[in-house]
């Protein structure tokens, strides 16, 4: 499947799954010094191929008719930093709860450990803008997911299946805990409970094959 044609596959797995509605949210996918993104102002389950704009690394429209997402500059300045090869930014509904309400999201579930551990809340910045896309860049340091105050959750990956895999578990993760904080109290994963489920998945069990 080339580039654009997976932005459009996973986008419309993004609205199908109620990750995203209308027009917000916006993906991209790297490949060299080029990054395919989803256009600017489109539904992302009504994307064909020709509609998504490929630009470089340094910003510049390379291929396509449409502008490419707003944020792109938020997504190029991840690719600057991280060895991420995909990106997917999202408003959905826990995610965008937790992101206006508290200024990290704790480890209650070992999960959080694929997405670094503790995801920090980025602070607010106006869309688009230079200024959220280097507090997104400061928050991803040795992270696969942020969060972005009042706005929503950006993942990266090294495909965008991987990267689409991670906003869904940031959007069950951010659900568990908002959904926990109403039943009482949740309890947090210390860093040696953490640490004993890194080994614990170093050292999976091996089970004797009977005789
Ligand atoms: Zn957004």
């Amino acid at each position: 499947m080339s580039l654009r044609e997976q932005l459009c596959e996973y986008g419309r797995r993004a609205v199908e799954l109620g990750l995203v509605i209308g027009t917000s949210g916006n993906l991209s996918v790297r490949d060299g010094d080029l990054v395919a993104v989803t256009p600017s102002g489109a539904a992302l389950d009504r994307l064909t191929p020709d509609m998504c704009p490929i630009v470089d690394v340094a910003g510049h429209l390379v291929e396509g008719d449409l502008q490419p997402s707003s944020e792109t500059p938020m997504h190029l300045a991840v690719y600057e930093t991280t060895a991420a090869q995909a990106i997917v930014h999202t408003h959905s509904v826990f995610g965008t709860v937790v992101a206006s309400t508290m200024t990290e999201l704790p480890p209650v579930h070992y999960n959080a450990l694929m997405l670094g551990g503790v995801v920090k809340v980025a602070p607010y910045a106006t869309y688009g803008t230079p200024e959220l896309a280097a507090n997104v860049r400061a928050a991803m340091e040795g992270k696969q997911a942020v969060l972005m105050a009042n706005h929503g959750g950006v993942t990266i990956g090294s495909t965008l299946e991987q990267a689409f895999e991670a906003t869904r578990l940031l959007e069950w993760l951010c659900e568990v805990y908002v959904r926990g904080l109403g039943v009482g109290n949740p309890t947090i994963l210390t860093d040696e409970q953490l640490a004993a489920v890194v080994e614990r998945s170093l050292n999976p069990p091996v089970f004797p094959r009977r005789l």
